[in-house]
């Protein structure tokens, strides 16, 4: 967790809200404090939802949807919907952008930044003659190598 990307984050979101003229009610707050900390890379309204009740927040289910909603709503989340159909969140700042690979055999999501890509993809806007404002890259696959273990195995040589 970067905490300096948290406390970045939060001050934004509070400027947005005070702008758009929404009060920060204590529901919202645990949200945004779950989000700063968690949702640096993508996470699923379930696993949030986990977060909360496992901090002694709670609330339910339909107002946290409510909640993203909103923070998307302003621009301060990023929404992915993922291969398998469900919805993942991230904080939205500027100077924060990767992008994500999808493990199709363990659903893992991973992210990753890539300065080629990023130069690829401003000369393809360039040549098309669009001013960019935005772009999102998800490859999905499997890992090529494999040694047959589990990641999560020990590295020690046989
Ligand atoms: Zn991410």
């Amino acid at each position: 967790m970067d905490a300096q990307l948290r406390d970045r984050w939060l001050a934004t979101a509070h400027e947005r809200l005070a702008a758009a003229g929404l009060r920060t009610g204590a529901a919202r707050e645990r949200v945004m404090e779950c989000l700063a900390r968690d949702a640096q890379c993508l996470v699923s309204v379930q696993e949030l939802m986990d977060r909360l009740r496992r901090d002694g927040g709670g609330g339910s289910q339909a107002s946290l949807y409510r909640i993203l909603d909103e923070l998307h709503g302003l621009g301060l989340l990023h929404r992915h919907v993922l291969p398998d159909g469900t919805s993942r969140y991230e904080l939205a700042l500027p100077g924060t952008r990767h992008h994500h690979f999808v493990d199709e055999a363990s659903g893992r999501v991973e992210p990753f930044t890539d300065p080629d890509l990023e130069r690829a993809i401003a000369t393809a806007a360039r040549r098309l003659g669009l001013r960019m404002t935005g772009h999102e890259v998800v490859i999905t696959g499997r890992r090529a190598v494999t040694d047959g273990r589990d990641q999560g195995s020990s590295a020690d040589a046989p």
